[in-house]
């Protein structure tokens, strides 16, 4: 626990990245939200989701994983998560934890709308 006062408490658990990382719960009396942050997939992510209400989890999309340049691929598998092994990890029938998957954004560049026009 790294804080906490009467509205919420704060857990940090430690990630897996290239530098030290550390991913955090955020228990509240109505919600639990654990946030993963950089990260490839850990057995700590999902411990710490255990009950949550909402995991947000960085993912790549596989197909995305694929295009980059072998140097970023082997750093990006070794780092990240891609989207099967999230799929895999956050529907492990040991843990409680239930989540949605969204779309990410290749390159870190928010996708554009569809079908809409620019703003002005
Ligand atoms: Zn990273």
């Amino acid at each position: 626990m790294i804080y906490r006062d009467a509205k919420v408490t704060v857990t940090a658990f430690p990630t897996k990245h290239a530098l030290e990382s550390y991913g955090y719960r955020f228990d509240t009396p109505d919600r639990s939200i654990v946030i993963s942050g950089d990260t490839s997939p850990t057995d700590e992510t999902i411990n710490a989701c255990n009950r949550c209400d909402v995991l947000i989890h960085e993912a790549r999309a596989v197909e995305m994983f694929a295009r980059l340049p072998e140097e970023r691929r082997a750093f990006g598998a070794k780092n990240h998560t891609t989207s099967e092994l999230l799929a895999a990890l956050a529907t492990r029938p040991d843990r409680a934890c239930s989540s949605s998957i969204t779309p990410g954004s290749p390159g870190g560049q928010m996708p554009k709308p569809q079908g809409t026009s620019p703003p002005r």
